[in-house]
């Protein structure tokens, strides 16, 4: 069992801030995800766990000790290298058997324990073969079982599988969820890609030159992001994020051409509209807002819409295969209480401190 956590940990590199002030609880058993741009400080953040670096400040605790002063070895946290690092001249069951066979366990119980890793990744039908006849996602899945056996109080994964192809990725994310559920360990995961972190997280981190902007689960920060950055940063097509100005009844946006209809509020300063809940119909005067189609991608199941209002691109995800074609006039519309709203420094603001007054024209 391993709960893993900051206290306010800084790591510095010259001139370089790699980990700013950063705090947050991993919990015993959770899936967590570090989610952030490159150069955000994911895998420095997952060097400082295992022990490869020292924080310049701040605690790291497991199971509520510190450890800064503590080995590598002794802090029993496994991590599973991307798939090249099954050594190609051992079959998929000696890489298992190997961290076992390196501590000289008893050779009962490394085979128990490979049995044991087998069964959970579904990797008993491939143990005899060496790791240049099998797949990406079986070598992928070796990799881990050879992980699992060492029996390590917590897994760090440093984006492994973003060496795979598309199809494969979606597999194996949900495979790697599966396995962390059934092997009921901590496991600390990190990714550059969103639907990656969506997909698999119980919660996440943000991070953001190496400070962390938001934890929380997935869909709890889809719908309640803290500030712009991390609302652009989740979601595809990003947020359209617009410039408001207060008015008498509300806030406009697009030189007027968007109205909301709500109780002004000093300090608005953007407003976000999702490109799922944007609604587009046929022009037939007066339903929603008038706008310009410039751009109509087909996705099979999906339509991603640009379009202009009032000099304003927004774009809207449209289910299915609607019949919009470049430069049409459609309207546009959206449930108020969709909309998001921003202060000046980019920082969310609540819902409940912005209440619509109904009568919106978007
Ligand atoms: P990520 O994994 O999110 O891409 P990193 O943790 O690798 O980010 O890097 C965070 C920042 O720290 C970057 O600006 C990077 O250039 C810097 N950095 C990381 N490791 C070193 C190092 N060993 N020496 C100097 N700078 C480093
Ligand atoms: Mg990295």
């Amino acid at each position: 069992m391993a709960e893993i956590a900051f206290r306010n940990v800084t790591k510095r590199y010259g001139s370089v801030l790699a980990v700013d002030d950063a705090s947050f609880t991993v919990a015993d058993n959770e899936f967590f995800c570090f989610f952030g741009p490159p150069l955000s400080g994911k895998s420095t953040i997952l060097r400082l766990i295992l022990g490869l670096e020292k924080p310049d400040s701040g605690e790291i605790l497991i199971d509520g000790r510190a450890v800064n002063e503590v080995s590598p070895a002794a802090r029993n946290i496994a991590m599973v290298f991307q798939n090249l690092a099954l050594f190609p001249h051992m079959t998929a069951a000696d890489n298992v058997r190997f961290p076992l066979v390196e501590r000289r366990e008893a050779p009962a119980k490394i085979e128990a324990r490979l049995r044991d890793a087998a069964e959970k990744l579904h990797i008993g039908h491939i143990l005899h073969k060496m790791p240049g006849q099998l797949s990406g996602g079986e070598r992928q899945r070796v990799a881990i079982a050879r992980a699992l056996v060492r029996d390590p109080a917590a897994y760090l994964m440093d984006d492994p599988i973003s060496a795979l192809d598309a199809r494969l990725r979606e597999e194996t994310r949900v495979e790697l969820k599966r396995i962390q559920r059934e092997a009921g360990r901590t496991l600390i995961y990190v990714t550059h890609d969103q639907e990656e972190a969506m997909s698999v997280a119980d919660r996440m981190a943000i991070l953001q030159n190496g400070a962390i902007r938001q934890i929380g689960r997935p869909v709890e920060i889809y719908d309640h992001p803290s500030t712009t950055y991390v609302a652009r940063f989740l979601g595809s097509p990003v947020m359209n994020i617009l410039p408001v100005q207060a008015t008498g009844a509300g806030f406009e946006a697009a030189a007027g051409a968007l109205q909301v209809s709500a109780q002004a509020q000093a300090g608005v300063a953007e407003m976000g509209l999702r490109p799922e809940d944007l609604r587009v119909s046929a022009w037939e005067g007066g339903a929603g807002v008038p706008a310009t189609v410039s751009e109509v991608e087909p996705l099979g199941g999906y339509t991603v819409v640009t379009l202009t209002a009032g000099a304003q691109p927004l774009r809207a995800l449209l289910r299915g295969q609607p019949d919009i074609r470049v430069g049409a006039l459609v309207g546009l519309g959206c449930d108020p209480a969709k909309v998001m709203y921003f202060g000046a420094g980019g920082e969310a603001l609540p819902k409940s401190a912005v209440p619509s007054l109904g009568g919106d024209r978007i």
